[in-house]
Parts: C-alpha cells; structure tokens; sequence
C-alpha cells in the first residue's frame, strides 16, 4: 500500500493544517495531512487568543511563564543574588513581534475566505486584551511594557479605573485600570484548525487521521517518505514536521538531529455558557480569561515542565479559579463545564523552529510554536507554501532555523530505512 505525495505533512494540529490549507490553493500538489490525534494536542488545549502584542511583550500565558521561569531561577540562586526580576515583562525580540503582527494582520481576510469559500467559521472577533492593574508593581509592569514599544504606540491605550469599569462592567472594584492592547483579538481554536483542516480537504488534500508517521525514508541525504502505523508507505518530495510537542523525535528519525522542541504543559478551563460578562479579553498576573462567542468563558493557563502528562490537578485548577473570581467577582457563582490540559510545543529560545536543516534536502520544520501557536498559525502556513515552491518569503526566517541553537545535540539516527 504506497502512496505518492508532492508533500506530506506529519501533524494535523492547528500548524499542519495551516500549512495543508495555504499548500491546497496550489492546485498542481498533491499534499497529504496525517495526524496521530496524540492526548495532549496543543492546538484543542488552547484559549484562541490572537494577543500578538500581549504575548511579545510577556502578559497572557507569558506572564505566567515568566514568574513560573523567575520562581525556579530564584530557586536556583539559593539564596545567592537574584537571577530574573519577575517584576519586569519578559520582552521578546523583534523578529518575533514582525512575525506574530504580520500572522495577526492576515486574520481578517482568512475568516472572510475560510467562510466565504469553505463554509468554515472559525469566530474571529475583534476585542482587544485588557492587562487588569491591581497595584502598583502591575502598573511598573505595564510602564515598562509601554516603554519597551513606543513603535506601537498607537496600538496601546490606557484606561483608568472608570473607563476600565465602563468598558467592562463587571470587573472587580479592586482594579485601578487597565492597559489595553487595541489589535489583539480572539478565535476559536478548535474551529480554526477544523476550518484548516476542511479547507485543505475540499481544496484536495489527502487527510489521514488516527495514523501515526513512524518512521522516515531516506536516498542518500535526502527525505524521501514516511513510514505509518496503519496506512502503509508514503513517498514524498517534502517531508514537513509539524508534530507539536513530538517534533524533536520526527526531526531525529529524519535528520539525525534532535530539535529541542520540549512539551510545556497547560492546565486551562471552562464555564457553562453565560451572558455576556466580558467584553474583551482579559489578562491578569494571576490568569486569562476569554469569553467565546456562545457564552462560555475559558480561563487559563498553567505553565508546567511535566513532560507528556496531560492530568488535571486540583491545586493548579484552583489557583486559576481563584484568580479569575478575584477579576470578575461574578465568576463565583457560575459552574465549571470542564477543564483539561494540552502540551505546548516549547522551544528554548520560545521562538518557532521553521524551514529547512542543514545537510537534508525534502525536510522542513514548522515546529516549536510554544504559546501563541493559534496566533500565528496563519503566517507558518504561508512561509511552508513559500518554502515548498521555492518562492520569495514575506519575512526573514534566519532567526527561526534549527541551526541557531549551535549546540543541538547530535544523536545518531535510528537506522535509516531504506526507500
Ligand atoms: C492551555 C493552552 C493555552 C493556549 N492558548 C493559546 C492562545 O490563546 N493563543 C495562541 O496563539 N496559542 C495558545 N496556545 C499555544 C498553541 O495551542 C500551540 O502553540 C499550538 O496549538 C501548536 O500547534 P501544533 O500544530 O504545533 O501542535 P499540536 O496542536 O499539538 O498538534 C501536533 C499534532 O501532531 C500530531 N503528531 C505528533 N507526532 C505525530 C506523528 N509521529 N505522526 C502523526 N501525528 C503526529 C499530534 O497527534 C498532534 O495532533 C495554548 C496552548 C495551551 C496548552
């Protein structure tokens, strides 16, 4: 049972279905999508935040990342001076603020062209995020963040405690304002990669789920295919590893090098369907919140270096719900739908680790999208279609490749199979 494909894409998260979907609109490929649905599926987990500014400068799920990195540097100094100041933002480069902003800005005519098109509405709605001052080390915080962007000024705007209570009503008294960030608004992850997937599909792409790619076929240095467990031998001229926090073991099989893509745990939650409550997405250094379109409120999100465990635990759960009612008092008195966790695909860099590794041909990485993967979804898959064709990027992709990290550990690949 072998099949022949222009390119297959090895995971069918939110990224290979970008990809799968940009690939599709060339109508001479013939692209095939495969997707183990592994527990732990980042793209399922996720809140749908498109907090292209709030996630570069460290709030959303960053700020909680940072304190989490602060605690454990602290930890380690013991006692000594020091390491990390969780009082100051976590401030990502520039090449990463051009690539989450360029992502945002297509998401408009992608909701128009996914619904128009392929019937797929995957709830784009324009609502900001609003970082919740409590005290006075949040609004050092929010200082610093406003400082460290005065290019994007016009995209920041404060809000007092009044104008924060008119815009969102139901916010606690405890709050003394807000720092909102205009251009960052949400989705629905689950309906954007679905809407992906769909896309990709009705444009012609092969899609293979409940199959796991298990190992790679090579001539010489080249990619050539893969193995699966239940859907035979796959020939390709292009291999793309898009397999979320199970990147590093695709990209050993198929380059003999190990990307450090690394599972980030994310406990996340959500609430029965409510009335509106919020109007905007709310960001806090305790938790997030995002109200979705049929009334339910997701709240999340916990940061845990626990491998591939995908268990809910009490102690991580609660201190989201506490953080949530302590912003949005009424949150008290609603019930919990259901919570569960996700693997981000992490990078030590938190940088994405895209495009082609040094020495292989037929071999492209679209991995190592930690925690804003959702957001910039759109951007990976138009650079995959650029690379795969050969064709001028929209973006200098030199900070993203695999061969920054100069000490990638070279193990020696399993025996490679024979094509
Ligand atoms: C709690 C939480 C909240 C988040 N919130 C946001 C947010 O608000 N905004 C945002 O932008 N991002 C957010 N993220 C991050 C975002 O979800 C991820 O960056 C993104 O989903 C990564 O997508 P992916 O396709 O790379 O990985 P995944 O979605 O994990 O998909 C990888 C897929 O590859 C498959 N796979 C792996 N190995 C193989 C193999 N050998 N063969 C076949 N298939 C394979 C798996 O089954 C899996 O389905 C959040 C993440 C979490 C956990």
């Amino acid at each position: 049972m072998t099949k022949h494909y222009d390119v297959v894409i090895a995971g069918g998260g939110v990224i290979g279905a970008s990809c799968a979907y940009q690939l599709s609109k060339r109508k001479d490929l013939k692209v095939a999508l495969i997707d183990a649905k592994r527990p732990g599926n980042a793209s399922r987990a996720s809140a749908g935040g498109l907090w292209a500014i709030g996630e570069s400068v460290g709030l959303g799920c960053g700020v909680i990342f940072f304190r989490m990195m602060s605690a454990n540097r602290k930890r380690e100094a013991q006692g000594s001076a020091v390491l990390v100041d969780s009082s100051t933002p976590h401030i990502l480069p520039q090449s990463f603020f051009d690539f989450a902003l360029q992502s945002n800005e297509l998401y408009p005519r992608l909701h128009r062209e996914l619904v128009g098109m392929h019937g797929m509405d995957f709830k784009f709605e324009e609502t900001g995020l609003k970082f919740v001052i409590y005290d006075e080390e949040d609004r050092l915080y929010a200082e610093h963040i406003v400082g460290c962007i005065p290019h994007l000024a016009d995209q920041v705007r404060w809000l007092d405690q009044a104008a924060l209570r008119a815009s969102e009503p139901t916010i606690t008294h405890e709050a003394k304002g807000a720092l909102e960030f205009l251009c960052d608004h949400q989705v629905n992850p689950f309906r954007l990669t679905d809407a992906y997937t769909e896309g990709a599909r009705q444009n012609g792409v092969d899609v293979y789920f409940n199959t796991n790619v298990t190992g790679v076929l090579h001539q010489g240095n080249r990619v050539s295919g893969v193995t699966t467990d239940v859907a035979g031998l796959f020939h390709c001229s292009t291999l793309i590893n898009a397999a979320g926090a199970w990147a590093a073991e695709l990209s050993l099989q198929a380059t003999g090098i190990e990307i450090p893509v690394k599972p980030v745990k994310g406990q996340i939650l959500l609430t029965e369907r409510m009335p509106k409550l919020l109007n905007g997405c709310l960001t806090t250094s305790d938790c997030y919140m995002a109200q979705k379109d049929n009334g339910e409120i997701l709240i999340g999100s916990t940061t845990e270096d626990k491998g591939f465990d995908v268990s809910t635990t009490y102690p991580e759960i609660n201190g989201l719900v506490q953080g949530a009612v302590r912003c949005i008092p009424e949150l008290a008195n609603v019930n919990l739908k259901r919570c569960w966790a996700g693997l981000r695909p992490g990078s030590p860099d938190e940088l994405p680790i895209l495009g082609p590794m040094d020495g292989v041909e037929g071999y492209l990485n679209a991995c190592g999208h930690f925690r804003t993967g959702i957001l910039t979804s759109a951007i990976t898959g138009v650079l995959l279609d650029k690379l795969v064709n050969d064709e001028a990027l929209p973006l200098d992709i030199t900070p993203f490749l695999a061969r920054r990290f100069a000490a990638v550990p070279e193990k020696k690949a399993k025996q490679a199979l024979p094509a």
